[in-house]
């Protein structure tokens, strides 16, 4: 069984994300959606509150799992047996920081590979912190998240005004 991770922050999750899990999803039998916690990155959702989102945007599916990471990625990767991490590749900008994880993923464990899918057009300028711009300033953004994300940032935004 060919078993994948597919690690970020997701806060929360858009459908740039979502574009890339289900790309995965052909290459893989099973891709595991792992949330970062403790990240020194501050988040506006809580980590249980932002893997919630990803199983209710999701929904039950026997392919996709949700699971949430603290420590090494590669320690995450060995526990659930998975030989793959995917990561996703938006403009230049994301290059440098991916190249400079994946060597050190594979320093740390050789048999590990990282995959990366390019962004699709239409999502290759979103991200998870313009779509917090965008809803804490009041517009739109039901175009770029599902409308359960869309809901979460309403409600996050307008506890905060
Ligand atoms: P991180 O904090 O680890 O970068 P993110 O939640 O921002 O986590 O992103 C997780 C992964 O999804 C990263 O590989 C990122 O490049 C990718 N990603 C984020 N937004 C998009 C998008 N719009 N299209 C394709 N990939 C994306």
């Amino acid at each position: 069984m060919r078993i994948a991770v597919y690690p970020g922050s997701f806060d929360p999750i858009t459908n740039g994300h979502l574009d890339i899990l289900e790309r995965s999803l052909k290459l893989f039998d099973k891709v595991i959606v792992a949330v970062l916690v403790n990240t020194s990155k501050s988040c506006l959702f809580q980590a249980e509150r932002r893997k919630e989102m990803i199983s209710k945007v999701v929904g039950r599916k026997n392919h996709i799992t949700v699971g949430s990471f603290g420590g090494l990625l590669v320690d995450y990767c060995k526990q659930v047996e998975a030989r793959t991490i995917i990561r996703g590749l938006r403009a230049v900008s994301d290059y440098e920081y991916e190249l400079q994880i994946s060597s050190i993923n594979k320093q740390l464990a050789p048999d590990l590979e990282t995959v990366f899918l390019m962004a699709s057009t239409q999502y290759s300028f979103l991200s998870s912190s313009i779509v917090k711009e965008i809803a804490k300033l009041g517009g739109n953004v039901s175009a770029l998240v599902p409308k359960e994300v869309e809901i979460a940032l309403k409600m996050e935004f307008s506890k905060n005004s």
